[in-house]
């Protein structure tokens, strides 16, 4: 007998529109193709190229080397409008600024830019929604909506680098010079954009935006053979993990593809990528009130990642919990907090508990776009 049918509603979707096609999508010799296709000759995708990742700009009059007649159609070809800003909200005296994007389907993605004394970086969204559940994350209570492709991603970046060099982020004008994967959505759940993504953000222009591959840290739940991959890949990009349990009962819980890849799987698949990469991993800890902040589990923490040798191949980044709104989970203590610090310390391992940005605005984890 045949199966039934499956009802509609969990089927894949068909025939969804795509976003348009950009000319960050493709390597700089399929943009030499796609010229030649509508009848330019290569050296003007090469032109256009240098316009958006070294001038950062894809406004056709600023483009004035480019013959005026053909800017419009050039610009239609390679560099449609991706994303509109629907709102920008501003903390920490102008240095924190958070975008609301919505996608040419009506997506809703975030983005957040943050200036520090000595650097600046910009948390990019790689999925619109995420599909990983995380029950106390913000973007994982509505699922995932979809895929964002590769120009979706690098245009985040581009624009944050466009808004620090023309100095319109408080303290002057600056360079970007971070970008972490720590946005909506589930990087390397999306790997073909994402690597593609990853690809033009540190090639050098005019092919990419040149930024250095230790400056880029793309976070990830622990899909381990996509973890692998990337170790394969030959960009030794910064691996953050997000473990926030150091044992299998409650990290099924905290985070339920755990119970696809257990703790040891995880963590053997973050050791290994240290190893080949040379790049020491981060391992990241939301520190949740009477959850996962108990000092034994602090001891067992330290024990797991010990377990693979202290040649400092890894550092733990507690985060203090942005607390949803609606959630049961609420932040630690501060002194469970430090004593957690003192107890991976104590045993070796690395600890810095991140400062938190943007509160006031709803900058971190989804919850502005959950918000609207
Ligand atoms: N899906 C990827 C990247 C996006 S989330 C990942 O899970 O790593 C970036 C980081 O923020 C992850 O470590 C995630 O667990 C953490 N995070 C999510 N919700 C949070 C919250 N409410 N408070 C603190 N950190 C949170």
């Amino acid at each position: 007998m045949n199966p039934k049918p499956l009802p509609l509603v969990f089927s894949a979707p068909r025939g969804r529109a795509k976003p348009p096609r950009h000319l960050a999508d493709l390597t700089l010799e399929e943009r030499g193709e796609a010229a030649k296709e509508i009848g330019l000759p290569a050296f003007r995708a090469k032109q256009l190229s240098t316009h958006y990742f070294e001038r950062l700009v894809d406004d056709p009059d600023q483009m004035t080397d480019l013959p005026a007649a053909q800017r419009a159609e050039m610009a239609e070809a390679f560099l449609p409008r991706l994303m509109t800003p629907l709102r920008t909200l501003e903390a920490d005296k102008g240095t924190t600024r958070k975008t609301l994007w919505k996608l040419f389907d009506g997506a809703l993605v975030e983005s957040v830019l943050m200036r520090y004394p000595d650097r600046a970086t910009v948390c990019i969204s790689s999925q619109a929604g995420c599909g990983m559940a995380c029950p106390f994350c913000a973007t994982g209570q509505g699922g995932l909506q979809r895929n964002m492709s590769t120009a979706e991603i690098v245009h985040q970046v581009v624009v944050a680098a466009r808004e620090m060099a023309s100095g319109e982020v408080a303290g002057g004008p600056g360079r970007l010079s971070n970008v972490v994967f720590m946005g909506m959505g589930e990087p390397l759940a999306n790997w073909k954009s994402v690597i593609g993504a990853v690809r033009r953000l540190t090639e050098p222009a005019p092919s990419g935006l040149g930024l250095s591959a230790r400056h880029v840290t793309v976070s990830t739940v622990g899909l381990v053979p996509r973890i692998n991959q990337l170790a394969e890949e030959g960009i030794p990009v910064t691996l953050a993990l997000s473990l926030h349990a150091p044992d299998d009962e409650l990290r099924n819980d905290l985070v339920p593809i755990n119970t696809r890849f257990s703790v040891a799987e995880t963590v053997e698949a973050a050791w290994n990528y240290a190893r080949t990469t040379k790049r020491r991993v981060s391992i990241e800890y939301a520190m949740m009130r009477d959850i996962n902040d108990q000092a034994w589990r602090a001891d067992l923490l330290a024990d797991v990642l010990t377990s693979y040798g202290d040649w400092g191949w890894v550092h733990v980044n507690l985060i203090p919990l942005n607390e949803v709104r609606g959630s049961q989970f609420t932040r630690s203590r501060d002194e469970d907090t430090d004593e957690f610090v003192r107890r991976l310390e104590a045993k070796g391992v690395p600890t810095t508990v991140r400062d938190t940005r943007g509160n006031e605005i709803d900058a971190a984890c989804g919850q502005l776009a959950a918000s609207e």
